[in-house]
């Protein structure tokens, strides 16, 4: 699987960029990340071990049997519409799971073309079912009630997800939540501004800002805010802006009018409450979806985008006085899913790790995601981790067998 999506990488890169917007560039890079947790789960597939074990007392023996949960219903959003798949399908089938998947309707054509491709490598038909649908509720509202699944996984708003969690609450589903990202992006006053500031390039353009790890907002040291200000304007002003299929484009379109108008509507309620707009600042004229790379300076606290998703190329800067401002800051926020931090303080590394409230932290880097590592979030940014050895985790049911000792 891995190798085929692989060797298909142009053909992947152009389905993902013509229905999402993402420039062809990034659609390859998302190929290569997709791939990746099918490559990864293949190899946790054989390390899925039981355990046997002595009681203390010696009186009886403990067998610890592994097994697949069962049925899943995979639900998925349209913003990295390969990756947020195989990083459930991959798991799920690792453990011995049946699936359905629902990707969003926005962008079905990748995740028919990726059940394509498993068919083609022979999975057993009934393994992987995909349903489209443009009428979501009407179809998984039933599903969830019939008592026919053991999971459901969701990856998508926080709105859903309270929505899906209540929905299965009669029939007790096992539950993996993905959902929405509020990530500060701290910028200490021992940091490397010029790192600093590529890593923000990365935590918040990649996408378009669409991602849910995206840095919503950048909590920077009072010493160093100009300097960093000044340096991600300038970097975020040069980008290209343009059609998601031209190859020079750096930036595409935003999903649909509904989010172009939603990230502008974030926009001026900050500056209406007296922010500062230091570059961008509005949709571009003639047609698309696109939105000028936007920083915003001295955003006051009660403004929309301190604590509301933004799901857009805008970088809103505020500062901060000392470490314990820049974490009361970070963690002011119903969110908890990843957070950045440029330091070269290693005790403040331990600090950070222990006190933000976050289930990812990324020390001088502007990524988070990889199929080895445990993806997922505290609060409101959900249940459960997909990647890691935990990823399989979540599709694996428990029995534990009492023996008699001997
Ligand atoms: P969304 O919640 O609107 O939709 C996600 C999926 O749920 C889609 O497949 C949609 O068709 C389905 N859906 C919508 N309403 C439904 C209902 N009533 N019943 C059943 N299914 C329903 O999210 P989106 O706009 O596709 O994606 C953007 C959101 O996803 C952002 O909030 C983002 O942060 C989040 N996201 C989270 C992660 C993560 O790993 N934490 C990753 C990517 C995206």
């Amino acid at each position: 699987m891995f190798e085929t999506i692989t060797e298909r990488r142009e053909e992947f890169a152009l389905v993902l960029s013509t229905e999402m917007g993402k420039p062809m560039e990034e659609a390859r890079g998302e190929v290569r990340y997709g791939a990746e947790f099918l490559r990864w789960f293949s190899g946790e597939a054989v390390r899925v071990h039981g355990r046997y074990s002595v009681a203390p007392d010696g009186a009886s023996r403990h067998l610890v049997h592994r097994k697949p949960v069962g049925p899943c219903l995979l639900i998925t959003p349209w913003n990295f519409p390969l990756a947020m798949i195989t990083r459930k399908v991959g798991p799920a089938l690792a453990a011995g799971c049946t699936v359905v998947l629902k990707p969003s309707e926005l962008t079905p054509l990748s995740a028919l073309l990726t059940a394509e491709v498993f068919q083609a490598a022979g999975l057993p038909p009934g393994v992987l079912n995909v349903i489209t649908t443009t009428k979501a509720a009407s179809v998984v509202t039933p599903l969830l009630r019939s008592h026919r699944l053991r999971k459901i996984s969701f990856t998508g708003s926080t709105e859903v997800g309270r929505r899906l969690l209540a929905d299965s609450a009669g029939t007790v589903l096992r539950t993996s939540m993905e959902l929405g990202g509020d990530a500060p992006f701290l910028v200490f006053e021992d940091a490397d501004i010029e790192a600093a500031v590529d890593g923000a390039m990365i935590a918040k353009m990649r996408n378009m800002g669409e991602a849910c790890t995206a840095a919503n907002r950048f909590l920077v040291h009072e010493k160093v805010a100009e300097e960093f200000a000044a340096a991600l304007a300038m970097r975020m002003g040069a980008l290209t802006v343009g059609p998601a299929a031209d190859e020079g484009s750096e930036v595409g379109p935003l999903i649909d009018a509904r989010s172009r108008d939603k990230v502008h509507g974030l926009v001026t309620d900050a500056l209406d409450r007296g922010a500062r707009l230091v570059t961008g600042g509005g949709p571009l004229p003639g047609p698309g979806h696109f939105y000028a790379p936007t920083v915003l300076c001295g955003i006051p606290a009660d403004a929309r985008l301190m604590t509301e998703e933004i799901f857009g190329p805008v970088a809103p800067i505020l500062t901060f006085r000392d470490e314990r401002e820049a974490i009361r800051l970070a963690n002011a926020t119903p969110y908890g899913l990843a957070a950045y931090a440029y330091t070269r303080d290693l005790g403040r590394v331990t600090r950070l790790t222990e006190e933000l409230e976050t289930g990812m932290l990324a020390i001088n880097s502007g990524l988070l995601s990889d199929a080895a590592a445990p993806f997922g979030g505290v609060k409101q940014s959900g249940l459960g981790r997909e990647g890691g050895a935990e990823g399989i985790a979540e599709y694996l049911e428990t029995t534990y067998v009492r023996l008699p000792g001997p």
